[in-house]
């Protein structure tokens, strides 16, 4: 069969079950669920590879869960992924009422597309055409946060590492995996639209102890040596580091104190802060994150305090593949002219995508139909055909472009690519990171 002829046929068999994908995602917005513990979430995705009569296997880094489409000829293994998490965000009238998870990432919005894209590839029996595997995972535990109870799980021996896609490579789950795709919900672009390319931010996460020495607050506070005091000069510390953080780096520094004291009465002698320092590029992480170091043990010295900094590995900033990209854009451009592609600019944010992007060729291009910020309280999908159907087609056809006949395409991608690092690399850059500070 003619390959764009393939293509019509996935789109159509995508809109003709576009209620039931958009009720997938609907559904999921509905029991949102935190990273590592998207138990019900995986559920779903699991009991729709197998409505589709994909071999489906579960628990991959702890909920993941996979459904794997085998072309007709073996070739590349593309990895197709749609997060599963939450964030918390209890202003959200999305909020789940006990945890205060909500999906004001679009994370829910991801699923449907991946979900949609292999049911079309799937309806429209793309796997005669295609040389290769499709694996289509439901990714766990994008959002960084809930630091200690990983830290917890860490020690309970769950996982190694906070990230999902950190914990994919150190399982050796990218070995038979040569491209990596997933589309991402992007803030305020409220029509049907993609935007391809674009960099994002990378961090490392930091979490820090002051400690100091408990006294009386009003009788003998002389005798006591106050770790709050000690906070407060390291914040203000690293406030004084800013002038010389350079424009192009976009370093981020931006922390909290999770423990500000125990009683008023007693002078704080146990506080806890964490942060992390995000930056465009590694070289300018680390030597950001130096200044913090010198920043926060400049505080402690001050009061006398100690100061413990525990370092952990967070995301890599995300370099998406140009050919990858520019597959993907072509697309968007047949199905919706002009008017349904554009370049994205340089995110803020982070993701562990970035990691992937380090290791195989990678793209996150980004999808419309939502009003608001993400991560932010009034984060809306305003339009599911444009959030999940539109990109599910595009990216059901990128698919198709990859693997079709020989999977000349992606061998095109992978024989361009140089990895920044191979996965023994960077699983022991990880782990020098944890050694600093
Ligand atoms: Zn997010
Ligand atoms: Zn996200």
């Amino acid at each position: 069969m003619d390959k764009e002829k393939l293509k019509d046929q996935a789109c159509r068999f995508i809109d003709q079950e576009k209620g039931k994908i958009i009720g997938w995602s609907r559904a999921i917005a509905d029991k949102p669920e935190l990273g590592f513990k998207e138990t019900n979430t995986a559920e779903l995705i699991g009991d729709v590879f197998a409505g589709l009569g994909l071999p489906t296997r579960t628990g991959i880094a702890v909920t993941g869960v996979e459904g794997v489409l085998e072309g007709a000829r073996s070739g590349p293994g593309l990895l197709f992924m749609g997060e599963m998490d939450a964030v918390v965000n209890r202003e959200s009238s999305a909020a789940d009422p006990v945890t205060g998870a909500a999906h004001l990432c679009g994370h829910h919005l991801q699923v449907g597309i991946m979900l949609g894209a292999a049911l079309g590839l799937i309806r429209a029996n793309a796997r005669d055409h295609l040389s290769g595997r499709v694996f289509f995972l439901g990714t766990p535990a994008e959002e960084f946060i809930e630091i200690e109870e990983r830290l917890r799980m860490r020690e309970e021996g769950k996982i190694r590492y906070l990230g999902g896609k950190q914990e994919l490579v150190r399982l050796g789950y990218l070995k038979d995996k040569h491209l990596g795709v997933l589309v991402h919900a992007h803030s305020g672009l409220s029509q049907r639209k993609m935007l391809f390319g674009g960099r994002s931010n990378g961090f490392l996460a930091k979490s820090i102890r002051f400690q100091g020495k408990p006294a009386h607050a009003g009788v003998s506070p002389h005798e006591g040596i106050n770790a709050l005091n000690a906070a407060c000069l390291a914040i203000l510390n690293i406030h004084a580091q800013r002038e010389t953080f350079r424009e192009d780096d976009k370093i981020r520094v931006h922390p909290i104190i999770t423990k500000g004291g125990d009683v008023v009465n007693v002078v704080p002698y146990d506080v806890r802060m964490e942060t992390y320092v995000r930056g465009a590029r590694l070289e300018a992480i680390t030597d950001a994150n130096e200044k913090v170091d010198r920043a926060l043990r400049a505080g402690g010295d001050a009061v006398g305090a100690k100061v413990v900094i525990q370092n952990i590995p967070g995301y890599l900033p995300l370099i998406q593949n140009p050919v990858l990209s520019e597959i993907a854009r072509s697309n968007a451009l047949a199905l919706a002219g002009q008017e349904g592609a554009g370049a994205a600019g340089f995110e803020g944010g982070s993701t562990d995508m970035g990691d992937l992007s380090y290791l195989i060729p990678t793209i996150q291009p980004y999808s419309g139909g939502i009003r608001g910020n993400v991560h932010a309280a009034d984060f809306e999908v305003v339009d599911y055909e444009a959030a999940v159907i539109y990109p599910a087609k595009v990216m059901a056809m990128t698919v198709i472009d990859l693997l079709f006949g020989g999977a000349e395409e992606a061998k095109r991608v992978m024989g361009g690519f140089k990895p920044e690092m191979t996965a023994d690399e960077y699983l022991a850059f990880l782990q020098k990171i944890e050694k600093t500070a």
